[in-house]
Formats: C-alpha cells, sequence, structure tokens
C-alpha cells in the first residue's frame, strides 16, 4: 500500500507544478501584453519627438510599419485591387480616380512599393526584372 500511496503522491504533485505552470504562463502572457501596450502608447505618446535612448525603437517600429504597408498593397495589388490612400476604399488595381472620394490616384509606376512589384502575384521584383521569379508573369515594362 505504501508504494501505491508513493505514486499518487506523485501524481498529486505532478498536476500541481503542471496548474502553477499554467498559472505561470498565463501571468506572464498578460506580462507580455501589458508591456505591449505600454510600449504602443509611449509610441503614440512621443512618436513627434522621441526620447533619443528610444530613437532606435522607433526607427525600427516606424520601418516595419511601412514595410507592412508596402506587403499589404503588394497583397491588394496581386488581387487585382488597390486601396485609396485618402478614404481607404479598395478598387480597381487600373482606376486612376477613387469611386468613393473621387480623389486622383498616383500612376501605378510612380509607387515605390507597386511599381516593383509582380502584377500577377504581388512578388516584389528585382529592379529591370523582365519576368516574375515566383509566378513566371511577364512584367509590363514602363513607358
Ligand atoms: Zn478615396
Ligand atoms: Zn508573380
Amino acid at each position: 500500500m505504501g508504494f501505491l500511496n508513493n505514486i499518487q503522491e506523485k501524481v498529486g504533485k505532478t498536476e500541481i507544478v503542471s496548474r502553477f505552470d499554467r498559472e505561470l504562463e498565463k501571468t506572464e502572457q498578460k506580462i507580455e501584453e501589458q508591456y505591449a501596450a505600454l510600449g504602443k502608447a509611449f509610441f503614440a505618446h512621443c512618436e513627434e519627438n522621441c526620447p533619443k535612448e528610444y530613437a532606435a525603437y522607433f526607427q525600427e517600429i516606424q520601418n516595419l510599419c511601412r514595410e507592412r504597408e508596402g506587403i499589404e498593397k503588394r497583397k491588394l495589388a496581386s488581387k487585382g485591387l488597390r486601396k485609396c490612400s485618402v478614404c481607404g476604399q479598395v478598387i480597381p488595381l487600373d482606376s486612376a480616380f477613387c469611386n468613393k472620394c473621387g480623389e486622383k490616384l498616383p500612376p501605378l509606376n510612380e509607387d515605390a512599393d507597386l511599381s516593383s512589384c509582380c502584377p500577377a502575384c504581388g512578388e516584389k521584383l528585382e529592379p529591370g526584372a523582365a519576368f516574375c521569379v515566383r509566378c513566371g508573369a511577364k512584367v509590363p515594362t514602363a513607358e
């Protein structure tokens, strides 16, 4: 009996330990969320005038946001769409004007993100590429 009791005791302890692990994990996750929220609030508060000891973080976040914008644009472009930069309306890629707010849209070849991306799949292209390396589509040459 002593042997069995011993096992039960061990199982019980393992359960308790894993319960603590779950609690720890949950609490650590909450801490991370608060750090992230703090970072966002700080960024929004100081974006115009950030303390120079944090400048590298600000720079990196701004770069990543620009990168995300580019990826989103190319994702839409791969579906033959683009987004109006003024009102956010999603419209056909070759539109010259926004059909919602009437904003004149810059030509695609003047858009740094779009002029360098495959019109069929949105892959970023090397300057002067004639074919897309991902899908093989012929790249229209800029006049
Ligand atoms: Zn618009
Ligand atoms: Zn492609």
